[in-house]
């Protein structure tokens, strides 16, 4: 390719903010010509490595924002000892139908049996198909509600919030919840409702989550929201961080027997 080409490509390219496109043309143009490639064929192959390029740095600007506490994808889940999720089911979820649909996900099941595994790997692959994620515990976003509300902008936080493709809710249920916060959750729910997903974890099963909201008509009302359109997974067995220990031996149990 001529000199004075490759320069307006580089000067076109910047003009378009894609200066890869001025470092790939000429790299590719030797590879077609080489190839005999037709020029549609090249202009193709240009433009796929600015958009393959493009999508990986967004999903991983996505993934830092999204404030995931450890990183986990679903090529590290052990299906054989998770039965209470096939890989099947979850091969929709991570190409993200549900997400486009405003469904949610809720997983629920005992501590350390791979839901916040899962509820990371699902919103890992979220940012990868384009949506923005936020990531917190159900406390830490009590917090993030009753901080807007006591600054008078709880309705702009949850407009803002709405524009997140995914909201993950994780640990529901650990901690019970006061009226106010069972309050501020029920209208992150709502305004959630057909518009975009959310993802809850939970170790309680639904019947439990009147003890968590302090209030059986709260929750009745939101789970009737979350479940309206939901996918419900229920993780099985022991936990896979005792599973060094044998099946169902919890530590006090070990303890114990040591001592007698
Ligand atoms: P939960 O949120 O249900 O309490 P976690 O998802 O935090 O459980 O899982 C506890 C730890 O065990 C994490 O480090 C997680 O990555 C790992 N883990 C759980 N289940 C599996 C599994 N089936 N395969 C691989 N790692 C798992
Ligand atoms: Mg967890």
């Amino acid at each position: 390719m001529g000199e004075d080409t490759l320069k307006q490509i580089a000067y076109l390219a910047a003009a378009l903010k894609a200066p890869r496109i001025a470092r790939t043309a000429a790299r590719l143009a030797d590879q077609a010509r080489a190839g005999g490639w037709s020029h549609e064929d090249y202009l193709a192959a240009v433009l796929d490595r600015e958009v393959a390029a493009r999508n990986a740095s967004g999903a991983q600007l996505r993934i830092r924002a999204a404030g995931f506490p450890a990183p986990k994808t679903v090529e590290e889940f052990v299906f054989d000892h998770q039965p209470g999720i096939r890989r099947e089911d979850l091969a929709p979820l991570l190409a993200g139908h549900y997400l486009a649909e405003a469904r949610n996900v809720v997983l629920l099941g005992p501590p350390g049996t791979g839901k916040t595994h899962l509820a990371i790997a699902l919103g890992v692959a979220a940012c990868h198909t384009g949506h923005r994620v936020l990531f917190g515990t159900a406390s830490q976003w009590i917090d993030r509600l009753h901080r807007a509300h006591t600054q008078d902008r709880l309705a702009a936080e949850l407009a803002k919030l709405k524009r997140y493709g995914l909201i993950i809710v994780d640990e529901v249920g650990y901690l019970p919840f006061e009226q106010n916060a069972a309050n501020l959750f029920f209208q992150l729910v709502s305004s959630r409702y057909e518009h975009a997903s959310l993802i809850l974890t939970s170790n309680l099963p639904f019947a439990r989550w009147g003890e968590v909201f302090g209030d059986q008509t709260v929750a009745a009302a939101m789970i009737d929201r979350v479940v309206h359109h939901a996918e419900v997974h229920t993780l099985k067995g022991a936990s896979y961080r005792l599973k060094h220990l044998g099946t169902d031996t919890l530590p006090s149990v070990a303890i114990t027997k040591q001592t007698n």
